[in-house]
């Protein structure tokens, strides 16, 4: 059996000076997480790459893997063959055959050499090897500048060489949990996840905070927001997902405030929370899937106002997205089903019918005064509850679920 390998390339990552080593830790943590139900993957990190080798495990499994996880621009499987020109020029053969070609297709053969007293040059390799294809694969143009493919020589300094042809594009962005740890404001709806997953790709690492209110809200409400942490963590890993009981607040909200503005108020609670939670859990930022105009309290007089209450940061990726873009993320990231559900949350459940679009911050703090606002804060911390999510979280559920039928 060969050594299977993939050299994958890193993201912005490879020009961030000092930080390197920590982002191809973070990296190779996750790479050595994901795979590690299947076999142990060593990982060899290089300056601007990394070499991931393997033995049994078939490529496809871990290239869907790879596909996953930030920080990654692109990766190509590489094959070893032995050091000689006949050895690669029929492995060559090989992988041309594995393509479906198209007319029109064209190709280039790159060779590099770290073994000078190898008895072929890179010309001579580039030409011995571009020239059996050619005659194999006569519908394929050579292409100097845009080939359709490029089939990378490398011989190396012991006894082989090895191959590459096709390459596979990355998730982009940042290793998870290389740019710190953010908190984000997880509800059923569509937004919130598609937030979550954008700033985990930028290597934020996430907790999931929801807020719920039973009875007024469902067993099934919570559950699907811990459906889509674990939608969440595919990208990342296991996610800490911390449960807020929210229904004493909104009583307590629906019995001194009056309809309009309890929708600010409402939010402010949920800020107050957060920044408690920032420190318990030693977190630098607050994410949310707030997308400017799209509901009352997202308008920017709204959003001023909530925004009052604290000085942590609040990253709002979606800030500038329309809602068919914000769907169209959902859907490739596997979010939309679950959010399509149609559990209720609790911001739904206590909606009012016209919230203010534009609060006034003094008549905000007037109608705050009649609340105990550091007992209900308390009270929330005081109640929390905390469970780590995984990817399989959903896939588990249905299984138990079948077994009980
Ligand atoms: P989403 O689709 O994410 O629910 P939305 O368009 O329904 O967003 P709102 O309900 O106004 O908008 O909520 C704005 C943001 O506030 C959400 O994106 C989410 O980050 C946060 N949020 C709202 N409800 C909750 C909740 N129950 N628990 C945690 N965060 C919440
Ligand atoms: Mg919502």
């Amino acid at each position: 059996m060969t050594t299977k390998r993939l050299k994958i390339h890193y993201g912005e990552l490879s020009t961030k000076g000092k930080n390197r080593r920590m982002f191809q830790q973070k990296l190779a943590e996750q790479i050595r997480y994901k795979t590690k139900s299947l076999e142990k993957i060593k990982i060899i990190a290089n300056f601007d790459f990394m070499y991931l080798e393997w033995e049994t495990t078939p490529y496809e499994s871990i290239i869907e893997i790879i596909k996953t996880i930030p920080g990654i621009a692109r990766f190509e499987p590489v094959y070893q063959v032995e050091k000689n020109l006949g050895a690669i020029q029929s492995r060559a053969v090989e992988l041309f055959n594995e393509l479906s070609i198209e007319p029109g297709d064209s190709f280039k053969v790159v060779a590099k050499r770290s073994d000078k007293n190898f008895v072929y040059d890179t010309y001579d390799i580039q030409r011995e090897v571009g020239h059996v294809i050619g005659e194999i694969f006569p519908q394929l143009k050579v292409e100097m500048r845009q080939p359709t493919y490029r089939l990378a020589v490398q011989i190396d300094q012991g006894n082989h060489a090895y191959l590459s042809l096709v390459t596979y594009l990355g998730l982009q962005g940042m290793p998870y949990g290389s740019s710190g740890r953010g908190l984000l404001m997880l509800s059923g709806g569509f937004d919130s996840p598609v937030a979550g997953y954008l700033m985990m790709k930028r290597g934020l690492e996430i907790e999931a905070v929801h807020f719920s209110s039973p009875p007024y809200t469902s067993p099934q409400a919570l559950d699907k927001a811990k459906r889509l942490a674990g939608a969440l963590a595919h990208y990342g890993m296991p996610i800490q997902f911390i449960n807020i009981p929210f229904a004493k607040i909104q009583e307590s909200i629906k019995a001194h405030v009056h309809d309009q503005a309890s929708m600010t108020v409402m939010r402010r609670m949920m800020l107050r929370i957060m920044d408690r939670l920032i420190v318990l859990r030693k977190a630098d930022a607050i994410v949310n899937g707030e997308s400017l105009g799209q509901v009352a309290s997202q308008t920017i007089q709204s959003m001023r106002v909530i925004n009052e209450v604290t000085h942590t940061p609040i990253l709002r990726p979606l800030i500038a997205y329309d809602k068919n873009d914000i769907i169209d993320i959902a859907q490739n990231i596997g979010t939309h089903d679950i959010s399509n559900e149609p559990f209720e949350d609790c911001c739904t459940v206590f909606a009012p019918a016209s919230p203010h679009t534009k609060p006034r911050i003094e008549k905000i703090e007037e109608l705050e005064s009649r609340l105990p606002i550091e007992v209900l804060v308390e009270d929330a911390i005081n109640n929390l509850t905390i469970e780590v999510i995984d990817e399989h979280y959903q896939a588990r559920q249905i299984e138990q679920y079948d077994q009980f039928l």
